[in-house]
């Protein structure tokens, strides 16, 4: 029975990502017919769509997820972004047990080493008597970002969709923009990327940042390749805990996966607020205070790897200690 629920919870939760975002998927492909009829033969597996007319209609998924199509994807798209969204992030801290999903399901999107987070669980504590807590980070695509106004040669820029992207072909790795940030949220590629051959053979295109460029500047993209396919970003789709929701400023909308929620209501009910909202950075990331936290700091701690504990280790002994 249990077995039974998981399977149509997952195909529940397969259908609700890819109906919530059809018009991203619609407006990538024009109509769902579109481009599509001119690829490459369809393979077997099918996805389930909701079209602009309301109605489900099924399509191959070898027309999704194509970072070859992405390649083809003009620089004014790149720079301008998709028309009519402004996306928008909600992150639930008191569902995160630094389970590190989001982190590795980004790497491998993007084809990161493993020591190059562009999303980070950081362990916060906010006084010495307050309790500790997870709290995922990446770029805040801020409204009003210190990073694009500082760079020399207009290789970081803000979109009209909200997204703060880099241009790789234009950065001279000055890392300006790193210095700016007052999130520490860039990172610097020191070494030449290691990345599939397919990939590496790609034209350059900001929205996905591949292919990677050594002595270039690299963060968190919001994964607007996904966001044209009618996907949400890896890190939401593969946190087992529904901690992040993303979506649609403008559709009042953002999903975790399992549950679509209005997000102004969403951040009113629940108190949001954002990172250092004090410097005026207006980040497009809200969180949710880790207020009634499901899981013990423990429990994200346990199961990491030697490294990693130690970063935590003092914080988490001291809590050790509290009655
Ligand atoms: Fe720029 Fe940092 Fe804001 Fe991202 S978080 S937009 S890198 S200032």
């Amino acid at each position: 029975m249990k077995q039974e629920d998981e399977i149509d919870n997952n195909s529940r939760r397969g259908f609700i990502k890819t109906a919530a975002v059809v018009t991203v998927a619609a407006a990538a492909c024009g109509s769902l017919n579109c481009s599509c009829s001119s690829k490459k033969a369809p393979a077997a597996e099918k996805v389930r769509l909701l079209s602009p007319d309301g109605e489900i209609v099924e399509i191959d998924s070898a027309y999704l997820n194509h970072q070859e199509n992405m390649a083809v994807l003009s620089q004014h798209d790149q720079r301008v972004g998709i028309p009519g969204k402004k996306f928008v992030m909600v992150v639930d801290l008191a569902r995160c047990k630094n389970a590190r999903k989001c982190v590795s399901a980004c790497q491998k999107h993007h084809y990161r080493p493993e020591d190059t987070e562009w999303l980070t669980v950081k362990l916060m504590k906010d006084s010495d008597n307050s309790a500790p807590y997870w709290f995922p980070k990446q770029c805040f695509h801020c409204d009003n970002p210190p990073c694009v106004k500082v760079c020399p040669v207009d290789a970081t820029f803000k979109r009209q969709d909200g997204l703060v992207l880099i241009d790789n072909e234009r950065c001279i790795g000055c890392k300006f923009c790193m210095a700016a940030c007052p999130y520490s949220t860039r990172v610097f590629n020191w070494a030449e990327p290691e990345m599939p051959f397919e990939i590496k053979g790609l034209a350059y295109n900001a929205e996905t940042g591949v292919p990677a460029k050594v002595g270039t500047v690299e963060k968190c993209d919001f994964c607007p390749d996904r966001s044209r396919e009618g996907l949400l970003p890896p890190c939401v789709e593969a946190c087992p805990n529904g901690v992040f929701y993303f979506g649609d400023e403008n559709e009042d909308t953002v999903t975790n996966g399992d549950e679509t929620i209005g997000f102004k209501q969403l951040i009113k009910d629940r108190a949001a607020y954002r990172f250092l909202e004090e410097l005026g950075t207006k980040p497009r990331v809200y969180y949710l205070p880790p207020k009634d936290r499901q899981f013990p700091v423990e429990r994200g701690y346990e199961n990491l790897p030697d490294k990693l504990k130690a970063r935590f280790k003092d914080i988490i002994e001291e809590e050790k200690k509290r009655p």
